[in-house]
């Protein structure tokens, strides 16, 4: 028997703590929002968003918020604030430090630790070595725990595609002529991938997510799935994961290219008549 668990297992609780820390930073809280993000990081944009990559977009944005918050604290020279919670990350993911050697120092603050005498050079040698081993280590693993919390989130992800629309938008076609059909357009995608339609179709449980059919087939045999920009190519869409939602042909059709209609369908787990009171 192979044993799955270790594959599919992962931290509900810290992949959402962390996934709300993205939703507060794509709102501006640190003025970090796409359109800084992808100035900053110098992100190839083009390549990776003119057809889908199993390492989104989002991804991207996950890996360099978190790196950009531990990095900002041991350049402000406070190594307890980016030990302490590497230490239980590590913990938590059961990933082994030892090797980094003694370090009586943890669970210690900042400002305690000239009070007990200890080395401020020795302890931020001790941070960088732990932060360099979470981005070997454990980086990916906390990504993609993040990114399935996000995924999920269709407000995020609509909001997350609103504002790179507005980085896309004003790409010119005379720049960029192998990625855009005209300005401001992307080129589609020749086909999606099979792990895209199913991730897509589990993500929103086989459901159009305008109208609410069941498209699983279970229910009709005549209805076809769609998969559908949320933020259609003619508006400024992408093709990045992210920007795709399950529809039913009709719902597609009438949707036209320039609407970024958009639903966030809750599968809830059972009727509670006291929702939406008449
Ligand atoms: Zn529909």
């Amino acid at each position: 028997m192979v044993d799955l668990s270790r594959k599919y297992s992962w931290n509900g609780n810290e992949a959402l703590i962390n996934a709300a820390h993205m939703v507060n930073e794509l709102h501006g809280v640190n003025d970090l929002q796409v359109e800084n993000w992808l100035d900053y990081d110098e992100v190839d944009l083009l390549t990776k968003i003119s057809k889908p990559h199993k390492e989104t977009l989002l991804h991207d944005y996950i890996s360099f918020i978190t790196f950009t918050m531990y990095e900002y604290t041991l350049d402000k020279h406070f190594p307890m604030a980016v030990i302490n919670p590497l230490v239980e990350l590590m913990n938590i993911y059961d990933v082994d430090y030892s090797y980094l050697g003694e370090a009586p120092f943890i669970g210690l603050d900042d400002e305690d630790l000239h009070l007990y005498g200890y080395d401020q050079n020795l302890v931020e040698k001790f941070a960088h070595k732990i932060f360099k081993l979470y981005g070997e280590k454990l980086e990916p693993t906390m990504v993609s725990d993040i990114f399935t919390v996000l995924f999920a989130n269709k407000q995020f992800l609509y909001e997350f595609n609103k504002q790179l629309q507005e980085v896309v938008e004003v790409l010119k076609l005379k720049d960029h002529p192998d990625y855009l059909k005209k300005d401001g357009v992307f080129k589609r995608c020749k086909y999606l991938p099979k792990w895209l339609q199913k991730g897509v179709f589990m993500r929103d449980k086989g459901r159009c997510q305008i109208c609410g059919t069941d498209l699983t087939k279970v229910l009709h045999l005549d209805n076809q799935e769609n998969y559908d920009h949320i933020i259609p190519l003619e508006s400024g869409g992408t093709n990045d994961p992210t920007n795709f939602q399950l529809t039913c042909e009709h719902c597609n059709k009438s949707k036209g290219d320039r609407s970024t209609m958009y639903h966030s369908l809750g599968a809830r787990f059972w009727e509670n008549e006291n929702l939406f009171p008449k």
